[in-house]
């Protein structure tokens, strides 16, 4: 196999762009925000799963 062959493969190949489905919803209950089709998450930004960092002996004095 050539070289000129092999590349005359790869430039055959599509490449679709990564987009996510349209018309994507926030997957939490009753919340109809529509989700960008480059979000990938399955929430809005309001329902997204947050992270707490890890904040270990830091705990906030309560009652002060
Ligand atoms: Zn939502």
């Amino acid at each position: 196999m050539s070289d000129t062959l092999k590349g005359s493969a790869i430039r055959g190949m599509t490449r679709p762009s990564r987009r996510y489905a349209q018309d994507r919803v926030c997957s939490h209950k009753e919340c109809e925000t529509r989700l960008s089709q480059y979000n990938r998450r399955d929430y809005c930004y309001a329902h997204a799963p947050v992270r707490f960092p890890r904040v270990r002996g830091r705990i906030l004095p309560e009652g002060t």
